[in-house]
């Protein structure tokens, strides 16, 4: 699978966008972005959105693509996620107050964005893929997502801090070739990190420590907020682990 990183970062500022990744050009794993990233052709060849959460950073990107891809697309783009997500974008975000309801225009019957529930721990097929949504450990209800393609798999976090279910579900995965996890406060942050439901350093050191994964499976580190990125890379270093990674924005993967 070809997973380009729009964005990565716990933030938005020069240099650090928010997390949004493009799938094989057609499936978006969230989208805090997609407009500030891509040329109106591309934005316009999306067929699927994966939202893990409700968070602005995972969604904010659906306003404007809605606005730019109009008349431009034969179907409407699908947004995938569990219902409680679906009904707050519904309610809070497309409410025709804060930004008009895309998913009635042009017209009810032919829209821009459809809603497309999910269940949560069951695999689905979309856009030629199977995937499956995990729950997470965040203030909101979350869930991070397995994604495969028959050969390879990989298993994106969201957001979210220790959790158990996370490393089962990579230690029963198929020919898994990359997780992507959230990392976001430095070790110093531990008590934010917790309320906020991220991980630190020091707690992914702990989560990794009881997970059943292969060593030799890289994991991507995400969502480090911009401002505290040096330290959290140097703690991140300073664990040892050779197959921690930091995710890089703008670079393309083959997973
Ligand atoms: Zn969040
Ligand atoms: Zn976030």
């Amino acid at each position: 699978m070809k997973v380009k990183i729009l964005g990565c970062s716990g933030s938005e500022t020069i240099g650090h966008m928010p997390p949004g990744f493009l799938v094989n050009e057609v499936l978006m794993l969230d989208a805090g972005t997609i407009t500030a990233a891509l040329s109106i052709e591309a934005q316009s060849k999306i067929t699927d959105i994966l939202i893990s959460h409700t968070h602005l950073d995972h969604i904010k990107s659906l306003l404007f693509l809605a606005d730019n891809i109009i008349g431009r697309i034969k179907k409407p783009v699908n947004i995938r996620a569990i219902p409680k997500v679906i009904d707050a974008i519904r309610k809070h975000l497309m409410n025709d107050l804060i930004w008009p309801d895309f998913t009635r225009i042009p017209t009810p019957k032919n829209p821009v964005l459809a809603y497309a529930p999910m269940p949560v721990n069951k695999t689905v097929s979309i856009a030629g893929l199977k995937v499956k949504a995990i729950p997470m450990n965040h203030p909101v209800p979350a869930v991070g997502f397995l994604v495969s393609d028959g050969k390879s798999s990989f298993l994106y976090s969201a957001d979210t801090g220790p959790n158990e279910g996370l490393w089962k579900e990579a230690a029963k995965a198929k020919n898994l070739s990359a997780i992507i996890v959230d990392t976001s406060f430095p070790n110093s942050l531990d008590g934010i990190a917790t309320l906020s439901g991220h991980f630190t350093p020091g707690q992914l050191h702990r989560d990794l420590a009881k997970a059943r994964v292969a060593n030799d499976v890289p994991i991507y580190i995400y969502h480090v907020k911009p401002v505290h990125k040096k330290k959290v890379i140097s703690e991140l270093k300073g664990l040892g682990r050779k197959n921690v990674k930091i995710l890089v924005e703008g670079k393309t993967y083959h997973f």
